[in-house]
C-alpha cells in the first residue's frame, strides 16, 4: 500500500501532527487529487477545535486546494487524469434536499466541507466527490490559486451579486486576508473602490492594491467620507467586528447594500429610517459553489487579481497554522505539500 504524508488533528483541541497514512482510493463519482498547494483559513480552526457538530476524528483540515487529479473513481464525467483542478469551502452536495432540488447547492443541508466532512488538504493526497471540483486556468499557479478557492471566491462572489454596476461605489471594509482580495476583485470589476481600514499606514497598501481612495477609521468618519464620494453602493464588510460594519452604514447610498462576509459575533444595528428612506438593505453571503470558484480563479488569471501569501512546507503545517492564528501574516498562509 503506497503512503503519503498528511497533517491530522486526533481530537478536539489537540495538535497538528504530522503522520503517515495510506493513500485513499476514490469511490465511485470521486477523484483522488494530489495536492499541490493548501491555504490555510481561520475556519480551520473549526477543526482544530471541534466545533462542527458531528465532526469525526481524527481530521485532516484544509478547504483552499490547488492540485492534479491523479485517479478517478467510476462515474466520474466531464474530468480527466492530470487534470489541474481546485477545491473551495464548497465541498460537495447531496443533490435530494429541499435546497438542492431548487438549484441552491451552496446552502444543502447535506452540504460537504473539506477538511471537516472529510480528510482535506494538509496532506499530499485527497478524495473529492465531482460537484466539488474547479477548473484552474493554465496561467494562474498553485499557491495563488489555494486562497482563492476561499477568500477569493467570497468576496468575489459577493461583489458580483450585489447589484453595484461599474461606476458606483464599492468600499471594501478592513483589508485582511478577505479584504485584501476584495479591494482588487471591486477594482478590477469597474467600481470607484474605496478601502477601509484602521491607521494611516494601510493607506499605501491599499492604493498599491488598486483602491481608488483610502479612509482611515480610526481618525474619520466612515459614513461622511462615503457620502462625500456620493454614498457605497455596497460596502463588502470583511472585518469580523459587528460594531464597525454598524458604524459604516451611514455610508450608504440610495439602494446601498451592506454585504456581511466577515463573521463577527456582535449583532449590527441598522438605522432603521435611514434604511427605509434609502432603499437599503443589509444581507449576508455564503462563497459559492465549485463553478463559481471556477469563475472566481478564470476572472484572477484574466484580471491579475493575486493573494499576498506566505509559504510553508507539508511539515511545518503547525507552524504555519500559528502565523495565520496569530492575524500577523501578510495576508494568507499556503502549505506546498507539492514541492516534495
Ligand atoms: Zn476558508
Ligand atoms: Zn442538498
Amino acid at each position: 500500500m503506497p503512503t503519503m504524508q498528511a497533517v491530522q488533528v486526533a481530537k478536539a483541541g489537540g495538535p497538528l501532527e504530522l503522520v503517515e497514512r495510506d493513500i485513499p482510493e476514490p469511490a465511485t463519482g470521486h477523484v483522488l487529487i494530489k495536492v499541490q498547494a493548501c491555504g490555510i483559513c481561520h475556519s480551520d480552526s473549526l477543526t482544530k477545535e471541534g466545533q462542527w457538530p458531528g465532526l469525526q476524528f481524527p481530521r485532516v483540515p484544509g478547504h483552499e486546494i490547488a492540485g492534479v487529479i491523479e485517479r478517478m473513481g467510476a462515474g466520474v464525467e466531464g474530468w480527466s487524469v492530470g487534470q489541474r483542478v481546485g477545491v473551495g469551502w464548497h465541498g460537495g452536495h447531496c443533490g435530494h434536499c429541499e435546497r438542492c432540488r431548487h438549484g441552491d447547492f451552496v446552502l444543502c443541508q447535506n452540504a460537504q466541507v473539506p477538511g471537516i466532512s472529510y480528510d482535506g488538504g494538509y496532506a499530499q493526497y485527497m478524495v473529492a466527490p465531482q460537484e466539488a471540483l474547479a477548473r484552474m486556468p493554465d496561467d494562474l499557479s498553485d499557491v495563488d490559486a489555494a486562497p482563492l478557492l476561499c477568500a477569493g471566491i467570497t468576496t468575489f462572489n459577493a461583489l458580483r451579486h450585489s447589484g453595484a454596476r461599474a461606476g458606483d461605489v464599492a468600499a471594501i471594509l478592513g483589508i485582511g486576508g478577505l479584504g485584501h482580495l476584495g479591494v482588487q476583485f471591486a477594482r478590477k470589476m469597474g467600481f470607484v473602490t474605496v478601502a477601509i481600514a484602521r491607521g494611516q499606514d494601510k493607506a499605501p497598501l491599499a492604493k498599491q492594491l488598486g483602491a481608488h481612495h483610502y479612509i482611515d477609521s480610526s481618525a474619520q468618519d466612515v459614513g461622511a467620507s462615503l457620502q462625500a464620494l456620493g454614498g457605497a453602493r455596497v460596502i463588502l464588510a470583511t472585518v469580523t467586528n459587528g460594531e464597525a460594519m454598524s458604524a459604516a452604514l451611514a455610508g450608504l447610498g440610495v439602494n446601498g447594500k451592506l454585504i456581511m462576509v466577515g463573521v463577527a459575533q456582535e449583532p449590527v444595528e441598522v438605522p432603521v429610517t435611514q434604511f427605509i428612506m434609502g432603499r437599503q438593505s443589509v444581507q449576508g453571503w455564503p462563497s459559492g459553489t465549485a463553478a463559481d470558484s471556477q469563475e472566481t480563479l478564470a476572472f484572477s488569471a484574466l484580471s491579475d487579481v493575486k493573494p499576498m501569501i506566505e509559504e510553508y512546507p507539508l511539515e511545518r503545517a503547525a507552524e504555519a497554522y500559528d502565523r495565520m492564528m496569530s492575524g500577523k501574516a501578510r495576508f494568507r498562509v499556503v502549505l506546498t505539500p507539492g514541492k516534495h
